[in-house]
Order: C-alpha cells, then sequence, then structure tokens
C-alpha cells in the first residue's frame, strides 16, 4: 500500500451521494424531560438558563444569522472559533435525536434514546460538569446515560470521565490500546505527546471496542441507536471515530464524530522515526476518508469548521469526511517534510 490516498477515488466519493438508511423512530427530546434533582455543584450551572435567554442579535448582529438554523443561533451567539475549552455553550440538537452537549472549545455529543443515551467524550474535569447541566438543560436525566465513548485519550476528552463515572451509571468504553491509559490515568508510551500532560483520574473501563464493533442502545427490547467505532490512531495511539445514523422522522442522516488526527507531538518525536505508527495513522485516515458521512463533527469543533458551517447552515455536508481526511493527510506530509529538512540541516 502507496500509504496514501487514491484521490481520483475521492474525488469519485465526493461526486457520489451518501445513501440515507431506513428510518428510525425519533421521540421528540423535549417530551422526555421529567423533573429530578441534581448533584449541588450542577444546581448553580443549570440555575442560569443555558438555553432561551439567548438573543443573538445582540451579540452578533442579523446579516451574521441571516442563514443560520434558529437551533444554532444561541450556540453560534456565545461561542467562537477555537474557544476556551472550559466555555459554557448552549446545548443544541444536531440532526434526529443527536444533540451537541459540550462546552464553547471541546465538544461532547449526546445519542438520546427512549430509554438510555449514549455520550461520545467528557471534556476535561471542569467540562465535564458544563456537559451534565447541558444534559439536564436538554431534559435528559443524566442517570440514563449508559455508555461513555471517547475520541482520544487526551485530558481535554476523557479528562471528565471520572466526573462523569461517579454521577451516572455509564459504562466506560474504550479501544484496546487508550484501556490503560483511562485505567492507570498516564498517557501511553507511544502517544507522540507522551509527558506532555499530567496523569488523569484513572477509571475503570467495562468494554473494549476495534473498528466494526458497535455500542447499541436499546428501547423496548429493541436497538434503537448504534454506534460503530473506527479505530483512527494518530494523534494518540487509542483514538477512535464513531459512526451512525440519526433520523428526524423520515431524515435519516450518518453522522461521524472523527478524531482530530493531527499530528502533534512533544519536541523531540519524530512521526518519521515511528513506521508502524504512521502506517496504522494513514490507513485510519483511509478508512475516515469512504465512510458514509452526512454530517462531520469533531472533538475540537473548529477542526471541521463547525461554526462557520452552522452560521452558514451547511452542517450537514456529505463531502466533510473525505475532505477532512484529504486536509489530515497534508498534515501529515507537510510534517513529514519539516521532519526531513531538520534531519538533512543536521
Ligand atoms: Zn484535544
Amino acid at each position: 500500500m502507496s500509504g496514501r490516498f487514491a484521490l481520483a477515488a475521492l474525488a469519485a466519493l465526493i461526486a457520489g451521494s451518501c445513501a440515507a438508511g431506513s428510518a428510525a423512530s425519533a421521540p421528540d427530546a423535549q417530551e422526555a424531560r421529567d423533573a429530578q434533582s441534581l448533584p449541588p455543584e450542577l444546581a448553580a450551572l443549570v440555575a442560569q438558563p443555558q438555553t432561551g435567554s439567548f438573543n443573538p442579535e445582540a451579540s452578533k448582529d442579523a446579516e451574521f444569522f441571516k442563514d443560520t438554523p434558529e437551533r444554532f443561533r444561541p450556540f453560534v451567539a456565545v461561542c467562537n472559533p477555537w474557544d476556551e475549552w472550559d466555555k459554557p455553550a448552549p446545548p443544541f440538537r444536531i440532526h434526529g435525536n443527536t444533540y451537541y452537549v459540550g462546552t464553547c472549545g471541546i465538544a461532547a455529543i449526546l445519542i438520546a434514546g427512549d430509554e438510555e443515551h449514549i455520550l461520545l467524550d467528557s471534556g476535561t474535569a471542569a467540562g465535564a460538569q458544563v456537559i451534565l447541566a447541558n444534559i439536564q438543560t436538554l431534559g435528559f436525566s443524566t442517570d440514563d446515560v449508559s455508555y461513555l465513548l471517547h475520541s482520544h485519550e487526551h485530558f481535554d476528552h476523557i479528562g471528565g470521565f471520572s466526573i462523569l463515572a461517579s454521577h451516572t451509571q455509564a459504562r466506560i468504553v474504550s479501544s484496546y490500546s487508550s484501556e490503560a491509559v483511562l485505567t492507570t490515568g498516564e498517557a501511553h508510551r507511544d502517544d507522540p505527546q507522551f509527558g506532555m500532560h499530567a496523569p488523569m483520574e484513572p477509571v475503570l473501563v467495562q468494554r473494549r471496542v476495534a473498528t466494526g464493533d458497535s455500542i447499541e442502545t436499546l428501547s423496548n427490547g429493541q436497538i434503537e441507536h448504534s454506534v460503530t467505532a473506527i479505530e483512527t490512531p494518530g494523534h494518540s495511539p487509542g483514538a477512535l471515530s464513531w459512526q451512525w445514523q440519526s433520523c428526524e422522522s423520515d431524515d435519516c442522516k450518518m453522522i461521524v464524530y472523527a478524531d482530530s488526527l493531527s499530528p502533534v507531538s512533544a519536541d523531540d518525536y519524530r512521526f518519521s522515526d515511528h513506521p508502524e505508527y504512521l502506517a496504522a495513522y494513514r490507513e485510519g485516515l483511509e478508512r475516515l476518508a469512504y465512510l458514509d458521512c452526512d454530517i462531520l463533527l469533531t472533538p475540537h469543533p473548529s477542526h471541521s469548521r463547525m461554526l462557520r458551517r452552522m452560521r452558514r447552515g451547511e452542517l450537514i455536508e456529505p463531502t466533510a469526511c473525505a475532505y477532512y481526511a484529504i486536509g489530515k493527510n497534508q498534515d501529515i506530509e507537510r510534517r513529514l517534510a519539516a521532519e526531513n529538512e531538520t534531519s538533512d540541516g543536521d
């Protein structure tokens, strides 16, 4: 395998259409609203209403919002590109039963079901408090979060796992490579960022997944949502991306939560010194490039220009995963070229 993308094949993919699958039930989140008591540390956050109190026109002018769907306006009004990781953000419905419950700067995604929910990522330890409050604000019970999944095993995305584990009944799901990171709180030796981050609170992993494995939630004993794991190592050794379908009535979209996949490292790390790691990195990008993908989401929203796409009413963009993968592949090539130049100069 060349390790490079067959760009012509990708262009064909981009020219093609992404078929929507069969419709699944789509209960209205607002109908799921039920009263419940909150942990005291969350009460203050929830007491400040995070939806309904925003006046987008007050913070950004009407022209700015002319193409922005109503449901996205509160988030676009308060958040900025590359915003602070722990800055509270109003939650919103992405499509069907898929909701954004993260902060302005770090994503967390809730796939809400009739009886149980799946949560992707926790944000930082401080961000986890915002996420718990956002789930409540949408009218869901945090008690119904039954699975907690991760993108990549760094503190900005899983640093809040221990907090979420203590406030929910969720079973934590990890990749095989990241299991030890979660259970010890220590970084993986093969992580390009090894040594850069403080340890995290250890958590118990209850399920491990590889590419193609699915996490399923049930309603009335039937599978309601199924979220499929895709191994996309590179930014970290155990990074996962996830794919699922969400429907609004019979309007079904494939959603992909694609990991960061950026070649960021400690100063003395060289990707070119790790050919096996690099090969796995490229294989993950290829998997991602060819996914059925109507809506691309990323752990750092600005990696996929989420704010801009929301504001322009372009969040549904079936070519986004392919372009994202092509862009990340170019980042790796640039990084390898820079490493090569450095070694030439030695
Ligand atoms: Zn990150």
